[in-house]
This record gives structure tokens, sequence and C-alpha cells, in this order.
């Protein structure tokens, strides 16, 4: 059913992700609602309304999900639990909890994409410093270890060799169930960012070649360079993805592409991405405004490009002289964040060339 102008949207996630979903559904003519614990959030200040509580509060959760026409999320670490007991409550919730499920646990993650068909790189459970010490040696000698949980932008991962203290490594990431991934000696980095409405209709949008410092994205842009077959698969994959979490709503999937031009998959965001900050400018939907339309169960609206685009970040102090850190005459967001910490997103922007 497509929700009326004037429906309220529920965001879990108090984030610049649902500020630019709350800017994008007002556009749209809906009412937002912001759920988070703290007050004050970027997408609470520019919202209608915004409840503050836990997001594993089950009583608090729901009452205010109930005053929402439909529920979505901006982030992927809302416990699972919490989605379930919306959705076992009659709530709708978009996407639903499996994407959530297998965002969040990195071993879950890669057997999913791996059972749709889609190569990630070679990877071995670690539970312990036992594990660990035989893993670095069925993977040749060398690995990046990851927590299964929390992990992003690089943090809870610690790269190691063949003679490394395992048990050091194993408590330094705080002894958790973890997993060793191969080094990928890639030639460079890309995302498919697809959004699926509720009927089932995938739309994928231009593919992105994405540029990474100390584990953070630094700049995304199109058109990628890469050669249009590895693209295609690239889609394809994400599209596949997609259907098979029966996912509504936008969802990235991030790519190592090696010299040959095959791919691995590497990580997945159930979510609006940052490597698809630069499509509202750049193409005739961007990625903010389809999300809202495929959890409303509106139509799709097109993702033809129309500009070649580069998107950068402004990290930390960078936003705060933002026409400096930003080429000449691009187009600036900033995040409305309070502080401006070092390393932390605060904006970005969008470089658009005819
Ligand atoms: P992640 O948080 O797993 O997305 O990792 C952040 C970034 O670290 C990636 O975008 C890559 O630039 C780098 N990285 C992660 N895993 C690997 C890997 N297995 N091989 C090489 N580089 C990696």
């Amino acid at each position: 059913m497509m929700l009326p102008v004037g429906a309220k949207i529920g965001i879990i996630g108090g984030g610049q992700l649902g500020r630019m979903l709350a800017v994008a559904a007002a556009r749209l003519g809906f009412d937002v609602s912001i759920y988070c614990p703290e007050a004050d959030c970027p997408a609470g200040r520019v919202a209608q309304q915004q409840t503050i509580g836990r997001y594993d509060h089950l009583p608090s959760v729901l009452d205010w999900a109930r005053s929402c026409d439909v529920v979505t999320y901006e982030f992927e670490n809302v416990p699972v639990d919490t989605v379930h007991y919306l959705v076992s409550s009659g709530c709708d919730v978009r996407p639903g909890a499996r994407s959530l499920e297998i965002a969040q646990d990195r071993l879950a993650e890669k057997a999913f994409l791996r059972d749709a068909g889609i190569e990630t790189a070679p990877y071995v459970a670690v539970n312990g410093p036992q594990d660990l010490a035989r893993a670095l040696t069925q993977l040749g000698g060398a690995g990046i270890l990851k927590t299964r949980r929390e992990g992003y932008d690089g943090k809870g991962q610690l790269r190691l060799v063949s003679g490394d203290d395992c048990e050091a490594a194993f408590s330094r990431l705080k002894a958790q169930p973890s997993i060793l991934e191969a080094i990928v000696p890639f030639s460079c980095e890309i995302s498919a960012i697809v959004a699926r409405s509720i009927t089932g209709e995938s739309l994928c949008y231009d593919i992105p070649r994405n540029h990474h410092v100390e584990g953070v994205l630094s700049r995304s842009s199109v058109p990628s360079g890469v050669d249009q077959t590895t693209e295609a698969k690239a889609r394809e994959a994400a599209i596949c993805l997609a259907a098979a979490l029966d996912h509504v709503g936008v969802l990235a999937l991030e790519f190592f592409v090696l010299a040959d031009g095959s791919l691995l998959a590497n990580e997945v965001a159930p979510r609006v991405h940052n490597s698809g900050h630069w499509t509202p400018e750049a193409c005739r939907t961007g990625q903010f405004e389809q999300h809202i339309r495929a959890v409303a169960g509106w139509p799709l609206g097109s993702v033809e490009r129309k500009y070649r685009a580069e998107m950068g970040n402004l990290l930390g102090h960078e936003a705060l002289a933002p026409f400096e850190a930003a080429p000449a005459g691009s187009v600036i967001t900033l995040y409305g964040k309070r502080e401006a910490k070092a390393g932390r997103k605060m904006g970005h922007w969008v470089r658009l060339v005819d």
C-alpha cells in the first residue's frame, strides 16, 4: 500500500543518514519522527518529532513505533530483537530484520553472500588465540583480524602475519568472536547502491569508485573507470542480494576489484551509504528520496545520472571551514553535529562536472 502524503515515517537512529532521510521525506510531504537515545542529534533537529529512548527498551520503542505509519532505520546496529518485537507486534519495519541480521555479523554476512553466489575474500572464523594461529597458517601467513560485530570504518580490525603474538592480538580486539580475512591485493574499491521497492522492483545507481584513508571513506567518484563488465557484475550481485534478503529500501554492497576485473564482496550496508552521497546532486532521484519512496510503498524514481561527480567527506575540523576544505563550486552538506572531533564525519561536498 502506498503511504499517503502526511503519513508519518519513523526513523530509528539520529545521525547524518537519518537527517538526510528526514529532509528527503519532508520534501515528499511526509512527517518524520526520530527514535534515538541522544537529545539534540543531527536527525532530530530536522524532524517534526523526536522520541528519546534506548534501542533495547522494547515498551518505549513499541510505543513510539505505533505512532508511525512505517518504521525504517538509518544504521545497522539496531538490535535485531527490537525489530522482531516491532514486527510481531504488528508494526511495518522496512527493511526487515533479515537485512540487519546479516549486516551485523561478518561471519553470517560472508556465509550469506557466498550462498547467494557472491564471492568474498577467503576467511576463517576465529574464537580464540589458537584458532587465530591456525587461521593465519590456513590463509598463507597473513590476514586481517576483524571482530564479527560492531566493527565499522576500519575499527575493530588488526593486520597480522605469522609469528605475531596471537594471544595479544586477540585480546586487543577484546577477545570477541572474530574472523581472519585474507588480505586482498585489490586494484580499487567500488560499491553498488541498489534500491528495492515493496513490489520487488530493483534499480541500481551507477557504480562509484571509492578511496579509503585509514579504513574510512574519503572520496567516491563516478564514473568509476572500471570496465563495464565488472560494473555490470557488481550491479547484478547487489540486485541479487537485495532480492535474497527480501530487502525493501536502499542497500549498499562494497567490493574489491582485482587486477583481472574479478570482484570480491567486502561489506553489506542495509541502508543508504556514504559512497552514494553524490546521488542527490548527480542523479534524477537521490538515494535518500529513493529509500523513502521504497519504504513508503511508492514507486522508485529514475536513477539516471546527469553529471560526472566526485564526493568527499569533511572530517573533524575540516567542517569548520568547509569552503576552504571543499573544491570551488562544489555543493556542501553539513550534518549540524555540535562537536568536530578528529576523524568524525561532519559533512561532505559533491563536485559536479557536465
Ligand atoms: P571494512 O570496515 O571491512 O569495510 O574495511 C575498511 C577498509 O579497509 C576497506 O574499505 C579496505 O580499504 C580495507 N580492507 C578491509 N578488508 C580488507 C582486506 N581483506 N584486504 C585489503 N584491504 C582491506
